[in-house]
């Protein structure tokens, strides 16, 4: 059967996504020549939530794969795909570590696979009676998360050491490995100063857990996320939770200031993701034409427009209307009217000569313009780690140079 659906060189009427590895790697080479560097002293690791941040896990995990040190995630079957990726490939097992919630019995399937998780509160004991009679060969790892005031989950220091207790009693099945914590407040600000009593207080607690487990434990210590990484080499320790910056995107303006006063210059991230889109039809309105559902734009001259069969279905935001641009040509084209659930209908009189179907560029480069995640996310009031993580699943992704 032939296969339908968008891509390049595909005439069907879809948008594709481009994932550049070459961009990938780029952005790992930025990472491993931080102070810290390679190593069991200074572990990278690429956190792979939210579908790799709307990327798509398929495409981007074979390509960091050889490349990082840890992989994270939330969901435990979202990891359970390194494993199979792995076996598939014959490939030696990573470190993998789930961040988020996980039940009883996944946490059994979790440690038969090696799969590393975060005990953050006391719901962890219901797991333990679980884990036992799984007659499990190994123990569980687990990395004990430390609230240093984010207010998400983890324990707070006034719950340690109290709360984790049950930990010492559970050896046989919990081995604790790595205590971690996760920062509130450091893309927001140029002034690290909330991020570093986080950091103080990750080490008041990381001392209460190290005494309660007695001397001779080694912990694997993380905290740090993209912009810590970055700007607060203090919060580096043994491994490195980068998640943003690796897609090649800046956390935030303020993180890219910051990074010109801490590391002396602004290192280069290349944006991994381009959004394309093939039109459905290119044709002239008329003067005084009206454009989109609700009637919200209407022409004021012959305007040649072309249909785009992507919309907020695809990811592309609503709250984008009237605002976003795409590029044809490597020419700004503005989006007029209502973003559609299927469609977007842009202004291409100037980007191309005649009604022959033309390439539009949603987000990425084309020439000498580019939209950006950030442009993206402006446009439509959010911010770019939104932009991309609802990049539909269904998409098609490929993987280029
Ligand atoms: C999402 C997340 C990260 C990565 O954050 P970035 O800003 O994308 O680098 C790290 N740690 C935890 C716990 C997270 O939830």
């Amino acid at each position: 059967m032939e296969s339908i659906g968008g891509g390049p060189g595909d005439a069907a009427h879809t948008s594709w996504l481009e994932l550049s590895a070459g961009a990938l790697r780029h952005n790992v080479e930025v990472f491993r020549a931080l102070e810290g560097g390679k190593g069991p002293s200074g572990a990278l690791g690429v956190v792979l939530k939210g579908n790799a941040y709307g990327h798509g896990l398929s495409q981007v995990l074979p390509v960091v794969h050889g490349l990082v040190d840890i992989l994270y995630f939330i969901a435990p079957q979202d990891a359970l795909r390194v494993r199979e990726h792995e076996r598939a490939q014959g490939l030696a097992p990573r470190q993998v570590v789930v961040l988020g919630a996980v039940a009883p019995q996944e946490a059994v399937v979790l440690a038969r696979e090696g799969v590393e998780v975060v005990v953050a509160d006391r719901g962890w004991e219901a797991a333990v009676p679980v884990l036992r009679a799984a007659g499990l060969a190994r123990p569980l790892r687990v990395h004990v998360h430390i609230d240093t005031g984010l207010g998400r989950e983890g324990f707070t220091l006034e719950q340690l050491p109290g709360e984790t207790r049950f930990l010492m009693d559970a050896r046989d099945v919990l081995e604790v490995v790595g205590g971690l914590s996760h920062f509130a407040n450091t893309e927001d600000v140029t002034e690290q100063g909330y991020a570093l009593a986080q950091v103080d207080a990750f080490e008041t607690g990381l001392g209460l857990l190290s005494a309660q487990l007695g001397t001779g434990r080694v912990l694997q210590r993380h905290i740090a996320a993209s912009a810590a990484t970055l700007v607060l080499p203090r919060a580096r320790y043994e491994a490195r939770r980068v998640g943003i910056s690796l897609y090649g995107l800046w956390p935030s303006a303020e993180t890219r200031l910051s990074a010109r006063l801490v590391l002396g210059e602004v290192p280069s991230l290349r944006p991994v993701l381009s959004w394309r889109c093939a039109s459905q039809v290119v044709k002239w309105l008329p003067a005084n034409a009206y454009v989109g559902y609700g009637c919200t734009y209407r022409t004021s001259e012959p305007t040649r427009i072309a249909v785009l069969p992507v919309g907020y279905y695809d990811g592309y935001p609503r709250l984008a209307s009237g605002k976003a641009h795409v590029l044809v040509n490597g020419r700004r084209c503005a989006v007029l009217g209502r973003v559609m659930m299927n469609h977007l209908i842009v202004d291409v009189t100037r980007a191309t000569p005649d009604e022959r179907p033309v390439t539009a560029t949603l987000m990425g480069r084309d020439g000498e313009e580019s939209i950006t995640a950030e442009a993206l996310a402006g446009w439509a009031q959010t911010i770019h780690y939104e932009v991309v993580t609802r990049l539909g699943a269904h998409l098609r992704r490929v993987v280029v140079e």
